[in-house]
């Protein structure tokens, strides 16, 4: 649940320089180069940046979504080598792409990426926003990333990090709507003039609010945007969705048993022995979840990761 908008938590500095106005020509072409100047001579070199490979940017992002990037950066090249194009995940099993997702946790997103792999092999690459929309798993948020970094789209993406750096910098209020903060980053990202600008801004839009405007501790004093900033040396806090604490949840327990399943011999281990290992008293209520999802299914007291059943395959891909 997201925090309530609190007015009160938002200084009356800010508030009075409020906008939900675009800023004009001048002032976007002066934000993009003081920005992007910034991010070519600081940015950090995750194995994913660079590439325009929209597979590749895909699961980076996917990855992303609910990961830390330095967890993503240690997972990411492996997962890479196993499944280097949507083909060969494609051709595996369901079990296969959950083995290799294993602990990088939310695992229903490997099951979509497996998706996506079979709509990509059946009908190739959209290049649009809509068209990446539609592929399975994937939401505004993805399909704007893929866009930009794969396709040089010149389109703007609001993550946590882009929205709070947004709402500083322009002195929006927190409950600015997200069609509001969309279009604002639409506006930024349009003046790109090739497909190797429009995946540099994408890319140090994200790196300016993860690591200049941040959350707790913004460095308005290295900023390259702080001329004019309302938010300067405010700390001004934008509220974010909080999860629910991760300890002792039912979420705890869906992703210990899955681990002991990618782990086990053949992904596989009888009920008793499974609650051996993972114990506790939320065990059935998992099971239950895990079952819903497709991520791991029970026959004859024993079970087994992934789904029940043949794997969806593609009848179209060949040898
Ligand atoms: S001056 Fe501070 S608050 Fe304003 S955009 Fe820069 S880092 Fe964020």
């Amino acid at each position: 649940m997201p925090d309530a908008p609190s007015a009160a938590r938002y200084p009356d500095r800010v508030r009075a320089h409020s906008r939900t106005d675009v800023p004009g020509h001048d002032g976007v072409a002066r934000l993009r180069r003081a920005i992007l100047g910034w991010y070519s001579g600081a940015h950090r070199g995750f194995p994913w940046r660079g590439t325009t490979d929209p597979w590749a940017v895909l699961v980076s992002e996917v990855m992303l979504q609910q990961t830390q990037a330095s967890r993503v950066s240690e997972r990411f090249p492996p997962f890479m080598a196993r499944f280097p194009t949507p083909r060969a995940m494609a051709r595996a099993a369901d079990r296969d792409v959950l083995v290799a997702w294993s602990g990088l946790g939310y695992n229903r997103r490997a099951l979509a990426l497996r998706r996506t792999a079979l709509a990509v092999e059946a009908s190739g690459w959209p290049s649009d926003v809509a068209g990446l929309e539609r592929l399975p798993g994937v939401g505004p948020y993805t399909a704007r990333a893929v866009a930009a970094l794969a396709f040089g789209q010149p389109v703007g993406a609001v993550d946590t990090n882009v929205r709070r750096w947004l709402v500083r910098r322009f002195g929006l209020p927190p409950g600015t709507p997200p069609r509001a903060l969309q279009a604002l980053a639409d506006c930024l990202a349009a003046p790109a003039t090739d497909a190797a600008q429009a995946a540099d801004w994408m890319h140090a839009s994200m790196e300016f609010g993860a690591r200049v405007c941040r959350a707790r501790a913004p460095r308005c004093g290295a900023c390259p945007v702080t001329a004019g900033c309302p938010s300067r040396e405010l700390a001004v806090h934008v509220p974010v969705a909080r999860r629910a604490p991760f300890a002792g949840s039912v979420r705890a327990t869906r992703g210990a048993i899955l681990r002991q399943l990618a782990r086990a011999p053949g992904h596989s281990l009888t009920a008793a022995r499974l609650g051996s290992l993972v114990g506790g008293g939320g065990l059935e209520r998992a099971m239950v979840a895990l079952e819903r999802d497709g991520l791991a299914h029970r026959a004859d007291g024993v079970v087994h990761l992934g789904p029940p059943g043949p794997t969806a395959t593609l009848a179209t891909i060949g040898p």
